[in-house]
């Protein structure tokens, strides 16, 4: 096995992660397979109970784990599929030692932050090394910036590490950023020095340095950060500004022939890599035929990193439509009851993502009566898919009062409600129905006709609340169709609307399923139907 180890200088922020999934990217298209993992020094044992104001969006894997975002750049630049061993915090790695030193598995000796917590974080790089006996490389990120005192562990580990497994099967990449300083204008190169002396204070030397600029990396740049960090010129390479999707990034990198660098420096024999797949998708999404207006109705709208996963399945599902997904971030909380048709009236399709807590709660189910109403395509999901339903169940069905428990626990009519299991749980971390779960599609239904009549799907699930059976009939029997359910416990998984021209909500996440050249099934629908709202637009 192989490593690579990214680290961060200067500042936070730099896109530490998508430099990650780029070389993932690069070295899978040079025929080599790999995996990626995250190392988060923060005390929290996973996102799952930290806000998005916080932390951005909480990812899903199939196994249930709540991960940091960045694991959703790796599963979408690359194919790995990842599992909670894939993502290591601070909390987890004192639980696990705390944990041990309690059964008193440390036969008596002090237990002392070097060796035995350098030793936890070790164990989980080989713990990932044993599971994937296919993989070539494991490329791992280590948030924060070095010179935290957070961090610092993790840097020693990655230092005993490397030489446990032998430096020549070990890449250190430390990303840094060159400011251009205007009045002089000039580019810097100091902070990156003094990153780099920071990295060397606790014994790691980087083999190469990727410098994030706003601007070109000219030669007498790039000698001089080589003279002072100690690499080769070769070695230092440009990460420039992506001008318009994240999908460039490979390709940037690509310019310094990155994966070149890492694979020669961990001797591993692969071909140049064939990235005309990536550069089909890039040049399609650079280069749109028609373009369409998406409202996301949310709260944590100004947060660019809040619905990443959804934004991110847009534009998937956009290119294989050769549509450019304009989106119209829209705060739930402006939305009354006489102002939907000005906020939203003239977007081509309205989409209310996951969330907890109240805030803004109303707002959502006028928007969802509002694309009921007006016709406009509808894509809820997870808390979208309940206020669409409780929307349902108060005008259509006459529920007056409904709600889910969430909200209201004394509402009249808990049409979306706690299941047993989860009643009596008051720990909030990693508590919720989490992960992959099998469901049936019925056929003859919207769903399965945007599966292509699969009967059976696997989606991720992030939510503790459930439509309620007891209303199943009733709202059924008023036309909103349930077209799939949980294979085990005949949960509701996705509601439609067979009169409507697009109204499907799903309660899973169906954007944590969606790669850049497999766009999802049900964002790809709902693209379309915006796409038939109206006469073609040129982009
Ligand atoms: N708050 C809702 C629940 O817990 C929805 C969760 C979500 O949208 N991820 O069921």
């Amino acid at each position: 096995m192989k490593y690579i180890f990214v680290t961060g200088g200067v500042v936070s922020s730099l896109g530490k992660g998508l430099a990650a999934a780029s070389i993932g990217t690069l070295l899978e298209h040079r025929g080599l397979k790999v995996t990626l993992q995250k190392f988060d020094p923060y005390l929290n044992v996973d996102p799952g109970t930290m806000s998005p104001f916080q932390h951005g969006e909480v990812y899903v894997l199939d196994d249930g784990a709540e991960t940091d975002l960045d694991l959703g750049h790796y599963e979408r630049f690359t194919n790995c599929v990842l599992t909670k061993f894939n993502n290591l915090t601070s909390g987890q790695v004192f639980e696990n030692v705390i944990k041990r030193e309690r059964r008193g598995d440390y036969l008596g000796k002090t237990v002392q932050f070097i060796p035995h917590v350098t030793d936890e974080i070790k164990k989980r790089l080989n713990e990932l090394t044993e599971r994937n006996p296919d993989v070539n490389v494991i490329i791992t990120e280590i948030g924060g910036t070095v010179g935290d005192i957070e961090g610092h562990l993790f840097l020693e580990a990655l230092r005993q590490f490397s030489l446990e497994v032998g430096r020549e099967n070990v890449c250190f990449i430390h990303v840094t950023l060159l400011p251009l300083i205007r009045a002089a204008g000039e580019i810097k190169t100091k902070p990156t020095q003094q990153s780099v002396a920071k990295l060397r204070e606790i014994g790691i030397q980087p083999d190469i340095i990727i410098c994030r600029t706003e601007h070109e990396l000219d030669e007498d740049n790039r000698r001089k950060i080589a003279m002072f960090c100690n690499v080769e010129a070769k070695n230092v390479v440009a990460f420039r500004d992506v001008e318009h999707s994240i999908y460039e990034c490979p390709l940037d990198l690509r310019r310094d022939k990155i994966d070149r660098l890492v694979v020669d420096r961990l001797g591993i024999e692969s071909p140049t890599p064939d990235l005309a797949d990536w550069e089909h998708f890039v040049e399609n999404l650079l280069h749109p035929k028609h373009q369409v207006n998406i409202a996301v109705v949310g709260k944590y709208i100004e947060l660019q990193d809040a619905y990443k996963s959804i934004y991110e399945s847009l534009i998937h599902a956009g290119v294989h439509w050769s549509t450019k997904v304009n989106i119209v971030r829209v705060d739930s909380e402006t939305i009354n009851a006489t102002n939907a048709a000005e906020i939203i009236g003239d977007v081509e399709g309205i989409l209310i993502p996951g969330g907890f807590g109240d805030r803004g709660i109303e707002g959502k189910i006028l928007t969802a009566r509002y694309a009921r109403e007006s016709g406009i395509p509808f894509l809820g999901i997870c808390l979208g898919m309940q206020v669409a339903t409780i929307e349902y169940a108060r005008n259509v069905c006459g529920l007056t009062g409904a709600n889910s428990t969430e909200f209201d626990k004394s509402s009249p009519h808990p049409v979306i409600c706690l299941q047993e299991e989860q009643k009596g749980i008051s720990d909030l971390g990693a508590t919720m129905r989490l992960g992959s779960c099998e469901s049936i599609v019925f056929a003859g239904t919207k769903a399965s006709e945007l599966y292509r009549g699969a009967e059976r799907i696997r989606e991720r699930h992030r939510h503790r609340y459930e439509f309620n059976s007891d209303y199943q009939d009733q709202i059924q029997e008023a036309g909103l169709i349930i077209s799939s359910v949980s294979a085990d416990e005949g949960l509701v998984e996705i509601v439609e609307l067979p009169t409507h021209p697009f109204f499907v909500a799903a309660q899973f996440h169906p954007e944590f399923q969606s790669r850049p050249n497999k766009q999802h099934p049900l964002f790809a629908g709902f693209i379309k139907a915006a796409l038939d709202m109206k006469p073609a637009v040129p982009a």
